[in-house]
C-alpha cells in the first residue's frame, strides 16, 4: 500500500446507549452490513470495525457494544471493549436516540466521555430525527446538548440517510494525517466466518422473544468455501438451558428453520454465493458467567475480562 504524504486516517469510536443506532450508522457509511442490527439491547457484542476508504482518507469506525453495568462475565467483556474503543479513538461520536429524552445512563456516559476525552473532538450525533415530532425538536436536542456543551452536534437519520454525508465530511476534517491501516477493499476486520455467525445471531434475535437472545451465542464450526459456487457452513447455537433449546428449535424444528432461512439469505448477500447453512443447538448452562466459556464463544479473552470491572 503506497500512501500519499497528506493521506488522513484514523479511528472513530461510536459510543452511546444500546439501540441508539450505532450499528445502523456504521453500516450506512460503509455501505455494507458489517454489524448486526436489531431492536434488542446487547445486539453488538464485540468491537466491530467498519472501514471506509477513498483516495485521500480512510475512516475506521469502531462500533462498540453498549455500555452496560457488568453483571455477567460477558457484560464485563462488553464494557471493557467499549472503554478501549473510547480510549483509542481519534474522534469520538456520541450517538443518541433524539426521539427520546436522555436518561440516567446518558448522564453516566457524559461523565465517562468527559473524563476520557482529553484533547480529542466529540461529535454528538442525534439520530432518529425521522422519529422526532416537531414539538420535541427543541426540548430533546437541548437536553442532549446540555450533557456535552462543548461538543458539535448534528441531527441525522441513519435509516433515511439524512445528514450522514455532512457528519462524514466533518469526521474526515478531524482525522489526523497518517498512513492507511487497512487495504482499500477491506470493509471490516471480521472474517466472513465470524460475520456469518453474527448473521445467524441476528436472525435469532429477530425471531425470538425477549428472554432467550441474551443467553444465545453462535459459533461457526465449519466454513468451507472450496466449492466456488457454494459456501458450506455448519454453526452451533448455544443457549443457556433446555427450555431455551426447545424454543430455539420450535415445534418440529420450525423456529430453527425460520432462523436458518433468514440467516442464509443474509449470508448469501454477504458472500455473493449460494450458501448451505447447517444449524444445531446445544445447551451450555450458564456460559455467560464463565470467563473461559465467554472467551471460547469469541468475546474478548481472559485478560480483558479483568480490566473492565464495574466501571459504569
Ligand atoms: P445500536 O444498539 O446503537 O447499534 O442500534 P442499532 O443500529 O442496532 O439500531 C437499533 C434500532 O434502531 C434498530 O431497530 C434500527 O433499525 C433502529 N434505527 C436505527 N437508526 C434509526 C433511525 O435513524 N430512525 C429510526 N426510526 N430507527 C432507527
Ligand atoms: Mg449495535
Amino acid at each position: 500500500m503506497s500512501t500519499p504524504s497528506d493521506f488522513k486516517c484514523g479511528y472513530v469510536a461510536l459510543v452511546g446507549r444500546p439501540n441508539a443506532g450505532k450499528s445502523t450508522l456504521v453500516n450506512a457509511w460503509v455501505g455494507q452490513k458489517v454489524a448486526i442490527v436489531s431492536p434488542k439491547p446487547q445486539t453488538t457484542r464485540t468491537n466491530q470495525l467498519g472501514v471506509l476508504t477513498t483516495d485521500n482518507w480512510q475512516v475506521v469506525f469502531v462500533d462498540a457494544p453498549g455500555l452496560l453495568r457488568a453483571r455477567h462475565a460477558l457484560d464485563r467483556v462488553l464494557v471493557a471493549s467499549a472503554q478501549q474503543a473510547l480510549m483509542e479513538a481519534d474522534v469520538v461520536l456520541w450517538v443518541a436516540d433524539v426521539s427520546r429524552l436522555p436518561a440516567a445512563e446518558d448522564e453516566r456516559l457524559a461523565e465517562l466521555v468527559r473524563s476520557r476525552l482529553g484533547g480529542r473532538k466529540l461529535l454528538m450525533v442525534l439520530n432518529k430525527a425521522d422519529h422526532l415530532r416537531a414539538a420535541r425538536v427543541l426540548p430533546n436536542t437541548d437536553a442532549y446538548r446540555a450533557l456535552a456543551p462543548d461538543a458539535e452536534w448534528m441531527l441525522v437519520s441513519a435509516l433515511r440517510g439524512d445528514n450522514l454525508e455532512r457528519v462524514l465530511a466533518r469526521i474526515v476534517e478531524l482525522l489526523p494525517v497518517g498512513p492507511q491501516l487497512f487495504p482499500e477493499d477491506q470493509v471490516t476486520d471480521k472474517h466472513l466466518r465470524v460475520l456469518a455467525g453474527e448473521l445467524v445471531r441476528e436472525a435469532a434475535l429477530y425471531s425470538l422473544h425477549e428472554e432467550v437472545p441474551h443467553g444465545l451465542a453462535v459459533v461457526v464450526e465449519e466454513y468451507d468455501e472450496t466449492d466456488p459456487a457454494l459456501v458450506r457452513i455448519e454453526a452451533m447455537v448455544y443457549v443457556d438451558n433446555d427450555r431455551h433449546k426447545g424454543i430455539v428449535i420450535g415445534q418440529g424444528g420450525s423456529m430453527l428453520k425460520v432462523i436458518g432461512s433468514r440467516a442464509r439469505k443474509e449470508i448469501e448477500v454477504l458472500v455473493e454465493r449460494q450458501v448451505f447453512l447447517g444449524l444445531r443447538v446445544k445447551v451450555r448452562d450458564g456460559w455467560r458467567s464463565d470467563e473461559r466459556e465467554v472467551a471460547r464463544m469469541g468475546y474478548g479473552d481472559a485478560r480483558e475480562l479483568r480490566s473492565g470491572e464495574e466501571e459504569f
